[in-house]
């Protein structure tokens, strides 16, 4: 009887659940533009575009704004950087980029990290970083889509964009219309945080061209023989050079539990792509067995070890040392060993992927949109930014800096 009871109150609730669902008025929500994504760009858009006027919405399906922002810098945020130029960036246009950073630049940004009177510091090699947290940023950005009174609709689940006279975007239960639709939803690093496939969804639905995304400033893993040789070093690290594909970076490499990683390596994986070798400087500018030349000194192992100690870490200056010992002490093969130490070839068996990668790189190709707006040139009223466009910065603030940039470009053509 009791049991009867209970089940007869779940039907009841069910139908009850039921009944509000369908009760649910099914929203229209019309703007001048909807930006899809509520990341640095899409954020950076809205502002820029309800700062002329415009009617926008903001469309997120996390259930808050800017998460990558609030873990990126290591929770500092590296905002932008200085030295900003398009030589910091990869694209299959090199010229792409060039316009919307040269309207948008760090001084711009700058100008309103210090109107909202955000403590920050210039880390190395112009990477500007808040001296407090990253939430600085996002609350700025927060504050400026208020002002310029952005509407925002977070847990927001699209299902399907469709293109008629105007842009409609169907959400889990509301419907939200615009002449202009701007995608904003990033690339594919970090799924963990809600990165999604999504803007190269609706690109290939647009029939907008991509050129196939990859994992980039992302560390690299070691092939077998170079793991067990090397990954027992984990945490060691040294200043290198880092080259493959005409690029060199000049940062330090740390080795890992599985390959490599630290600035240097993140900054070259992505010119990387397998099989190419990777080479690598480990004493750069130094000439480690320049004692060697002197008379007086004992051609012996005991004498390189400790000029390699000089250079490099004590660990990895032995290692090295018992994989790459000259086979004797004369000019040769000392010549021989200088030679190795500056042009270490380690060819990765793969990288960690989009899991572990700070950026996508390729992505929707710019032949398809206007550098000046990033309007598809196909599709009159769809624009991409941030991200999701074959632009790829350097580590150091230059993806954030195309983020505003991008933002900007379209926020304020429209
Ligand atoms: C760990 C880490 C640290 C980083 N640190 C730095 C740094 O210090 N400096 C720097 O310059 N760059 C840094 N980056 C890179 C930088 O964060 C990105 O390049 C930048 O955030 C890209 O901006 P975006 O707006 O294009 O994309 P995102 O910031 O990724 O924003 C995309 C938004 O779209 C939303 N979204 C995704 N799919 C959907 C969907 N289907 N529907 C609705 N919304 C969706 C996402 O939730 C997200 O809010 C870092 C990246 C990572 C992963």
């Amino acid at each position: 009887m009791a049991q009867r009871f209970s089940a007869a109150i779940r039907l009841f609730k069910i139908a009850a659940l039921a009944a509000e669902v369908c009760r649910l008025p099914e929203e229209t929500n019309r703007f001048d533009a909807l930006i899809l994504g509520g990341g640095a760009a899409g954020l950076m858009c809205a502002v820029e575009a309800g700062k002329r006027g415009r009617r926008v919405a903001v469309l997120e399906h996390a259930d808050r704004l800017g998460k990558k922002i609030l873990i990126s810098g290591g929770g500092r945020c590296n905002f932008t950087n200085l030295h900003c130029q398009p030589d910091n960036f990869l694209s299959s246009n090199p010229h792409f980029a060039k316009s919307a950073l040269a309207r948008y630049t760090p001084a711009d940004f700058i100008a309103l990290v210090e109107k909202h009177r955000i403590p920050y510091h210039e880390k190395t090699l112009g990477q500007l970083f808040c001296d407090r947290s990253a939430q600085d940023i996002l609350t700025m950005l927060e504050e400026e889509c208020r002002a310029s009174r952005v509407a925002i609709f977070l847990s927001t689940k699209i299902q399907e964009v469709t293109h008629g006279a105007e842009f409609v975007v169907h959400a889990t239960g509301s419907e939200f219309h615009a002449p202009v639709l701007v995608v904003a939803t990033g690339g594919l690093s970090i799924p963990k945080i809600g990165a999604t496939s999504f803007s190269y969804d609706l690109a290939r639905q647009f029939g907008v061209r991509i050129r196939d995304p990859w994992p980039g400033l992302v560390p690299l893993v070691l092939e077998g023989n170079d793991r067990s040789r090397y990954c027992d070093l984990a945490g060691v690290s040294a200043e290198v050079v880092a080259s493959c594909d005409g690029q060199r970076f000049r940062e330090k490499m740390l080795i890992t539990h599985r390959g490599l990683s630290g600035p240097a390596i993140l900054q070259i994986s992505t010119y990387w792509k397998k099989p190419q070798p990777l080479r690598i400087d480990l004493a750069p500018e130094k000439d480690v067995t320049a004692i060697f030349r002197d008379p007086r000194s004992q051609r012996d192992l005991p004498t390189l070890r400790a000029e390699l100690r000089k250079t490099l870490p004590q660990r990895l200056a032995d290692r090295w040392l018992e994989r790459h010992q000259p086979a004797s002490y004369t000019n040769a093969d000392l010549a021989e060993f200088e030679r190795q130490t500056h042009a270490w070839t380690v060819v990765p068996a793969g990288t960690e992927g989009f899991d572990k990668a700070e950026v996508t790189a390729g992505g929707v190709d710019t032949d398809e949109l206007s550098a000046k707006t990033m309007e598809c040139r196909k599709i009159p009223g769809l624009f991409f930014i941030g991200e999701v466009v074959d632009v790829t910065g350097h580590l150091g603030g230059f993806n954030f800096q195309w983020a505003w940039a991008s933002g900007a470009a379209v926020g304020r053509a429209l």
